[in-house]
C-alpha cells in the first residue's frame, strides 16, 4: 500500500495521530502499512484483552455474522441472553443492558440512578463523582468526569455531579445532601494516570452509601473483564456495588459495553432505555467468546502473576534510570517518571517498534493483552530500558 494514495483529509481531525496506518494485528503485535512490526502495550486502549484478532473472537464473529446480525432490539436473541446470564452468574448483579460503548453504559447508569431517585428518594438526582475521574465523552459523561481539560468545554454541562476527592471519605460525606442519589467512581482512575482507589476507601464508600441509602456505581470499563486479576476489580475490595458499567475488554476489540444492576437497583420501565444496536447478537457473540476465556479462574490467576512480573520488570527499569514508583493492579500499571519525559518516550518507542501510552506527561501506562507472554514483557522492558538510555543521553547532549 502506498500511503500517499490514502485519503487522510476526510477524517475529522480530532486527535494528533502519527502518520502510520495500521493494517494487521496478531496477539501482542501490530503491523503498519510499511510492514513494520510493533510490540503493542496499548492494545486499542486496554480493549483487546486477548490480543489482536484472537481466533476465538474472529470465529465467533464470522459464525454469528453468517447466522444472524440484527433481528431488532425489540426481539430476544440468543447471544445477548447467554452473555447477560454469564455476566450475572459471575458478578453480584442480576440484570444487564448492553450498549455500544463505555460512555453509553455510563449514560445508562446515570439515568438508572436518576430513575431510582425519582422512585425512591423524592427525585434526588445528584451523583457524587471524583476529581480526576473519566467516564466518557457524551455530554453527561463529560459532566460526570473530573478531568480538568473538560471543564471549559461544551458549556453548559449537565448539572448534578459534585466532585469529591479520591481516597478521601470525608470529602464524599461533605457533599451528601437531600438531592444525592449515588456515588460513582472508577476503582482505578485510568485516564487520569492509573490512580487506584484504595481497597479500604472502596469498603468505606460501600459502608457509607449503604448507611445513607445511596447507590454505589462502579465504572469498570477499564478495570473490568480481568484487567486487575479478578473478573471485576470491586472483588479485590470484597464489596458488592449496586450498579456497574463495562466496556473496552468486554468485547475484546469490538464495540460492546454493558450496564449491570442488582435487582433492587434495576428499575427502568418500558420506554426509559433502549437503542437500535443494543444487545445485537453479533457483538454479544463476541462478548461470549471473550468471557469464555477471561472468566476462567486459571486465566485470571495468570493475569495476576503476569501483572506482578510486569511490575517487577518495571521496577528494575525504574531503579536503573532513577525513576519513580509503579501504580495500579494486575495488568493496568503506570510508571511514575518523576519528570515530563513521557511524550518523548512514546515518540521514540514508536520509532523503535513499541507502542506505549502516556496518560500524563510524567507517567507511562501499561495495558497489554491479558494473555501477554513473559517473553513479550521482557522484550518490552528491554526496549523501554534502551529508549530511556537514548533519551537520557539526548538530555545530556541537549
Ligand atoms: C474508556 C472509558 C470510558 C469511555 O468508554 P468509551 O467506550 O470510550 O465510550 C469510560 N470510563 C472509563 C473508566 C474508561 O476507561
Amino acid at each position: 500500500m502506498t500511503i500517499a494514495t490514502l485519503p487522510f483529509d476526510a477524517l475529522m481531525d480530532i486527535t494528533a495521530r502519527p502518520p502510520n496506518v495500521f493494517v494487521r494485528g496478531e496477539g501482542s503485535w501490530l503491523w503498519d502499512h510499511t510492514g513494520k512490526r510493533y510490540l503493542d502495550f496499548v492494545q486499542g486502549w486496554a480493549v483487546n484483552c486477548l490480543g489482536h484478532s484472537p481466533r476465538a473472537l474472529a470465529e465467533a464473529l464470522a459464525t454469528q455474522a453468517a447466522k444472524l446480525v440484527t433481528p431488532s432490539p425489540a426481539f430476544y436473541n440468543e447471544p445477548s441472553m447467554k452473555l447477560a446470564a454469564a455476566l450475572a452468574a459471575q458478578s453480584c448483579f442480576d440484570q444487564v443492558f448492553f450498549t455500544n460503548s463505555g460512555a453509553e453504559a455510563n449514560e445508562g447508569a446515570i439515568k438508572l440512578a436518576r430513575k431510582y431517585g425519582s422512585l425512591h428518594r423524592n427525585g434526588a438526582y445528584e451523583i457524587i463523582t471524583f476529581d480526576g475521574g473519566f467516564h466518557g465523552r457524551t455530554l453527561a459523561t463529560m459532566s460526570a468526569s473530573g478531568k480538568k481539560a473538560f471543564e471549559p468545554l461544551f458549556e453548559p454541562k449537565v448539572p448534578g455531579f459534585p466532585k469529591a476527592k479520591l481516597n478521601d471519605i470525608e470529602s464524599v460525606k461533605a457533599l451528601i445532601g437531600t438531592n444525592t442519589i449515588a456515588v460513582m467512581l472508577e476503582p482505578i482512575q485510568g485516564e487520569a494516570g492509573v490512580w487506584p482507589a484504595t481497597l479500604e476507601f472502596l469498603r468505606d464508600l460501600r459502608a457509607l452509601t449503604s448507611e445513607r441509602g445511596l447507590l454505589l456505581i462502579v465504572d469498570e470499563i477499564q478495570t473490568g473483564m480481568g484487567r486487575t486479576g479478578k473478573l471485576f476489580d470491586y472483588e479485590n475490595a470484597d464489596i458488592a456495588p449496586d450498579i456497574m458499567t463495562l466496556g473496552k475488554g468486554i468485547g475484546g476489540g469490538v464495540p460492546l459495553g454493558a450496564l449491570l444492576a442488582t435487582d433492587a437497583a434495576s428499575c427502568f420501565a418500558h420506554g426509559d432505555q433502549g437503542g437500535t444496536y443494543n444487545g445485537n447478537p453479533l457483538m454479544c457473540a463476541a462478548g461470549l467468546a471473550i468471557i469464555d476465556q477471561v472468566g476462567q479462574p486459571d486465566f485470571l490467576k495468570a493475569v495476576t502473576e503476569n501483572g506482578l512480573f510486569l511490575e517487577s520488570e518495571l521496577q528494575r527499569v525504574s531503579a536503573r534510570h532513577g525513576l519513580g514508583a509503579i501504580r495500579g493492579r494486575g495488568l493496568l500499571l503506570a510508571l511514575d517518571l518523576k519528570r515530563p519525559i513521557a511524550p518523548a518516550i512514546v515518540a521514540t518507542a514508536l520509532e523503535d517498534g513499541l507502542l506505549l501510552n502516556a496518560p500524563r506527561p510524567d507517567s507511562l501506562r501499561f495495558m497489554p493483552a491479558l494473555n501477554v507472554s513473559r517473553d513479550e514483557i521482557v522484550e518490552m522492558a528491554a526496549m523501554l530500558d534502551a529508549i530511556l538510555g537514548k533519551i537520557g543521553a539526548a538530555r545530556c547532549v541537549g
